[in-house]
């Protein structure tokens, strides 16, 4: 595979044979951080030729009420789930739509965050599909660590993320290479969860570790333990924010800039300041971020902190938000601060739209206030819409179309996640590496997700 460099076409990956699965077209809808498609309906052309049929049924459905949905949905997946019987395992993330949250579990399914999701084909070996309903990056880390007779589905492909869009293997693996040749074994890669196996994998070339929102601070504190450098990627908010939290100064770290900027960036291109800065740096930043969690501002926190209101934000903030907050935590830490209100208690999210409405629902019941920290009722503050637009494309056609095909073997190779993978968000189109460069893949990533739960599973006891 060539890639357009500075000019120069570079062989990055000599021998490696990739397929380009081209068979979904781009509607031409232009994504933009925070785009508020919030469990609307998709155009018919953005639904793969086999899911079509079960879309345009869906879309002539008179209206989204359970009423007309639940029956249309029944017809489908009761017959596949009978056929599937108990070797299916359907999986959502806490972000999506609380529609689809509660459908899944209405069949059955499992919410949880990214680290929850990405044990379970490797903690339930007797089941054998696990049907996911989130964005690709997820269900890769399941199709990482699962069995062998396991196989992985994502409802949606081209649900994906545009933190992992800014940090593609071919974009940050010129940097890579540049920093590995220049610090040798003194560099130690820590990549966020939400980042393709492709990238993972570099942990695992570094003896580093993958981490999530929920354990970054204990990987960041054992990276820092060992006194080399760290490379973040590719969340620049949450390595600054767990770098800060362990005891690194915001003086000892450096960002590099993300996407292509940062894979054109060379250090023959830095001044002599800047290289100094970068040989200093205890923590060396991949310059991505989430459109959805950087839209909060200090002055949303001090609005509802002077209405009497607990404000938490999910890390992905940037450090100013996270400092003014009254706490700060994963999706696991928001939802549980939800759970332990008292009735009476009134609280502010700084997070993803969807949770925010959903954990509003819960709160309700039990006599608690829930407020999303970017949704303030006054014209000073303009109204963002923040859920992630991406995972909102697993809709309920998706769902039924997929497990009604799974069922009678005839599911999608597209919605099948293995090694490797790697989806164009906009278009769809999946490359998929040759048998060997996958298992590579594989190896890599998974010695890097290994460490993260055997760190993990040790600060628990
Ligand atoms: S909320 Fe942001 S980081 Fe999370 S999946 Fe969506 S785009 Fe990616």
């Amino acid at each position: 595979m060539t890639v357009e460099m500075n000019g120069t076409e570079a062989d990055l990956h000599p021998g490696r044979v990739v397929e380009i699965d081209r068979t979904l077209k781009s509607s031409g809808i232009a994504l933009t951080p925070g785009m508020p498609i919030c469990q609307t309906d998709l155009p018919i052309d953005w639904y793969q030729e086999e899911l079509k049929p079960y879309a345009e049924e869906y879309l002539a459905l008179p209206d989204r009420t359970p009423e007309a949905v639940l029956p249309w949905m029944d017809r489908y997946i009761v017959p596949a789930l009978n056929r599937l019987g108990d070797s299916v395992m359907l999986l959502a993330h806490f972000y999506m739509g609380g529609e689809i949250v509660k459908l899944v579990e209405r069949y059955g399914g499992f919410i949880s965050d990214s680290y929850v999701l990405a044990l379970q084909a490797v903690q339930n070996p007797h089941k054998t599909h696990f049907v996911e309903s989130a964005v690709h990056f997820m269900a890769e880390t399941i199709a990482l660590l699962k069995h062998d007779h396991q196989s992985v589905w994502i409802t949606n492909p081209k649900s994906g993320c545009t933190m992992e869009a800014l940090a593609k293997e071919d974009m940050v693996l010129p940097v890579f290479n540049e920093l590995h040749a220049r610090y040798g074994d003194d560099l130690l890669t820590i990549v966020y969860m939400n980042a393709s196996g492709r990238v993972k994998a570099f942990a695992g070339k570094t003896g580093g570790a993958v981490c999530t929102s929920s354990n970054a601070q204990v990987i960041m504190r054992w990276a820092k333990a060992q006194n080399k450098k760290i490379l973040f990627i590719p969340d620049r908010h949450l390595g600054e924010n767990s770098g800060r939290a362990v005891g690194i100064p915001r003086e000892k770290m450096v960002e590099w800039p993300g996407g292509w900027e940062g894979a054109r960036r060379r250090m023959a291109h830095l001044s002599a300041a800047e290289l100094d800065s970068l040989d200093k740096a205890e923590l060396v930043l991949w310059g991505s971020f989430c459109g959805v969690h950087t839209i909060f501002e200090t002055a949303h926190v001090k609005y509802w902190q002077e209405r009497g209101y607990r404000v938490v934000v999910h890390p992905e903030s940037t450090y100013e938000v996270v400092a003014a907050a009254d706490g700060y935590g994963s999706t696991n830490y928001l939802w549980n601060a939800v759970l332990n209100a008292k009735p009476g208690e009134k609280l502010a999210i700084g997070t993803e739209g969807h949770f925010v409405k959903n954990a509003r629902d819960l709160a309700k019941a039990r006599g608690v206030e829930v407020v999303h920290l970017a949704d303030i009722p006054d014209p000073r503050f303009p109204s963002m819409g923040c859920g992630c637009a991406t995972m909102s494309r697993n809709d309920p056609p998706h769902l039924v179309g997929l497990l009604d095909l799974l069922s009678r073997g005839k599911a999608p190779e597209l919605n099948r996640v293995l090694s490797g993978d790697s989806v164009d968000e906009t278009t769809g189109w999946r490359e998929r590496l040759d048998p060997r460069s996958q298992e590579e893949i594989r190896r890599d990533a998974r010695k890097a997700l290994e460490k993260m739960i055997e760190l993990t599973e040790a600060a628990r006891k």
